[in-house]
């Protein structure tokens, strides 16, 4: 059944959604709720100050409504909640105006100020509160409604629809679990608390299985496998290190020997390279390319994002500037005249370093003696897209590069299948970011400081959370920074934005004009890449700051700091103060990760949770652990037993482990 069958749907709702990353039936199911609000009427007397509620009550004023740029607005009305009548702060709800009308029964949920009677409201529903139910509430962007998502949801769910169960019956009578159909639509719409639960945990469960049996048959497929053994000697390795720029630090000369070592063995490489942020981590991937080059084999290097690979590119070109190294880009954006002559200079072997993003992995390319993959951010990429890369006959090495560090348990469990390399020094005459914590009141003080660093021709980014999260209320958004930093230096400096919604030949060209110093302030939500390199940036504003993990503040702050100019990040908050000042006493990216597991949950250690690519739509690492532990030895032992199984049920395994870990 395609998307477009469900009532209601049309190309235009697609196109919306295809944004949100549902492109079909089963997409769109396990589009699941980031929360559920329990309706359930709070006991005004008991709530303290500034806490959530939950209140039912009778509009007695017509809605003031007030419109910002960029298609925000906020409305007002007061609300008779037969207790007490509060006022009502509702941002983006100006569609609902005329439903909106005197005595109309509503439901809020939202934080109340007791002293001045206030109430911002995060979700609105009509009718008063009978019996105690549970709304879900899914990440509405994009222009599409939290109910609009849900009606879509549930036309599915109604109409039957066929997805597969990957929880094997055995391991579900185990642990008695809810089989998939009924967990989707206790998920979408729940009728009670332990039905709910139920699902979640076996969602979760299911999440984990199959990613620790794509794991383990990865491991154990690895087990076998031959690798290229490169008849290499170590003198002609140093001699390219001698002539760098730089001298290499000691982690890095010793995650090259690690790497060295691999490529002139027998066994294959299946290597992680982990460095905080700017601690070199590029370079030794080069010299890894250098000597699978050395070796008489071509090597491919991907990026996450379009501006990384072009960055790798350049830099690769500069580098091996002085040798005979054919090295080309490929990306979504090369011509399509250009790209065939990529593929065919890849089948036949002229081209020595390919660089680009998932571009490499199409059909169409196929190599002549592919003979290293190396993957950067590779937490960016989940397990599905680790290598795909079709080849002709070797068995090509491996190397993941990771700027997000996870604590070592998790790291045994979730990359059990790959050796580890440590970057924990950074380069020498690099200076530490200073970075200070500022209230909104304080915003003078970081003026002064991007004056300061304007005046010396410095470059700086500021961070706005995300623009049109329905339900994240009072933010500034990347619009309304832009006028009030063109007020404060319109007159002295360039200022643009760069947004999730622009379109990506826009974003590249703001980057670009960014890195060549023709934009002096880039205001923008959290699309600056993770890597992108712009050396002449010397501040990190970021304004929100609670509203992000540790890790991914300790990303973005890496954005700068990356020659050695002193650096600064600053973090804007009213709140967490004590959470955000870990980040103002350690500029140890390990450090900084170990923090937000004891604090948040893994979701942020694997990025932005805003930039919805993560690995597991509901499991997170550190609360479900133990399901992880369990998921684990359930996998090796489904692997073990695979045979035994029904044929039919044995293929559907098959076909998910193979699809997604094809190395041939
Ligand atoms: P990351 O590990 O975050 O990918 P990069 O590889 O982009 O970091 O390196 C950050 C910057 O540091 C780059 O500009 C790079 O040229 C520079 N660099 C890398 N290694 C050294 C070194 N040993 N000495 C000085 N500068 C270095
Ligand atoms: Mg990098």
């Amino acid at each position: 059944m395609e998307l477009t069958q469900i009532k209601g749907l049309g190309m235009k709702t697609c196109e919306k959604l295809d944004k949100l990353g549902i492109k079909d039936i089963k997409s769109l199911l396990t589009f699941y709720p980031f929360r559920y609000n329990i309706i359930k009427r709070s006991n005004l007397k008991e709530v303290k100050n500034n806490e959530q509620i939950t209140i039912d009550g009778i509009i007695e004023s017509i809605p003031s409504i007030f419109y910002f740029k960029g298609k925000k607005d906020k409305m007002n009305f007061k609300l008779n909640t037969g207790f007490k009548t509060f006022n009502i702060v509702i941002f983006n709800r100006g569609f609902l105006k005329n439903k909106l009308t005197i005595g109309t029964e509503i439901t809020v949920v939202g934080k109340i100020d007791k002293i001045k009677s206030i109430i911002v409201v995060s979700d609105l529903y009509f009718g008063k509160i009978d019996k105690e139910r549970i709304e879900p509430v899914y990440h509405a962007t994009f222009g599409l409604s939290n109910k609009q998502i849900r009606k879509y949801i549930n036309s599915t769910v109604n109409l039957g629809y066929e997805i597969d169960d990957y929880i094997p019956t055995f391991i579900s009578q185990k642990y008695h679990l809810l089989n998939k159909s009924e967990a989707i639509r206790h998920l979408h719409n729940p009728v009670d608390e332990i039905k709910l639960k139920q699902s979640i945990k076996r969602t979760k469960y299911e999440e984990l299985f199959v990613y620790m049996l794509k794991m383990n048959y990865l491991k154990q497929s690895k087990k076998i496998d031959h690798g290229l053994k490169r008849d290499i000697s170590y003198d002609k390795v140093e001699q390219f290190i001698d002539d760098l720029p730089f001298e290499l630090t000691r982690d890095q000369i010793k995650s090259v020997e690690e790497i060295y070592k691999d490529l002139t063995e027998d066994m294959r490489m299946n290597r992680l390279l982990q460095g905080d942020v700017g601690s070199g981590k590029t370079i030794v991937a080069f010299i890894t390319m250098y000597i699978n080059y050395l070796g008489g084999y071509q090597s491919a290097l991907m990026a996450p994002t379009e501006i990384l690979a072009q960055q790798h590119y350049q830099n690769s070109k500069e580098l091996f500037k002085k040798y005979n190294i054919d090295i080309a880009l490929l990306t979504g954006k090369t011509k399509p005249k250009e790209k065939k002559e990529i593929y065919e200079k890849l089948k036949n072997g002229t081209i020595d370093f390919i660089i680009g993003t998932h571009a490499l992995f199409t059909d169409d390319v196929i190599y002549k003696n592919l003979g290293l993959v190396i993957t950067d951010e590779q937490h960016r990429f989940g397990v599905n897209q680790r290598s795909n890369l079709k080849n002709k006959g070797t068995t090509p090495d491996i190397l993941y590069m990771s700027a997000t560090p996870i604590p070592r348990t998790y790291a045994l469990t979730l990359y059990g299948d790959m050796d580890v390399s440590n970057i924990k020094t950074l380069p020498s005459g690099k200076k530490q970011i200073i970075t200070t914590l500022k209230t909104e009141k304080e915003i003078k003080d970081v003026l002064t400081s991007m004056y300061n660093e304007l005046k010396q021709r410095h470059q700086i980014y500021v961070v706005a959370p995300l623009i049109e999260e329905s339900d994240k209320i009072d933010l500034k958004n990347v619009y309304d920074l832009e006028e009030k930093f063109n007020k404060a230096f319109g007159k002295i400096c360039n200022i643009d934005i760069l947004h999730g919604k622009m379109k990506p030949s826009e974003k590249e060209e703001v980057m670009q004009k960014f890195k060549e110093n023709k934009i002096n302030i880039l205001i923008s939500t959290t699309v600056i890449e993770v890597g992108v390199d712009v050396k002449n940036a010397t501040m990190m504003v970021i304004f929100d700051a609670e509203r992000f993990g540790l890790s991914a503040l300790h990303q973005l702050r890496g954005r700068v700091g990356r020659n050695n100019l002193q650096s600064y990040c600053i973090l804007i908050s009213n709140y967490e103060k004590e959470r955000l000042n870990v980040l103002t006493k350690t500029n140890d990216g390990f450090k900084v990760s170990e923090e937000d597991f004891l604090l948040r949950g893994s979701g942020d250690i694997f990025g932005l949770r805003q930039s919805g690519d993560m690995i597991f739509k509901m499991a997170d690492l550190k609360q479900d652990f133990n399901i992880l532990l369990k998921a684990k030895e359930d996998s090796e032992y489904l692997l073990k037993n695979l045979t035994k199984i029904d044929p039919k049920e044995q293929q559907k395994y098959l076909n998910l482990i193979t699809k997604t870990t094809n190395l041939d």
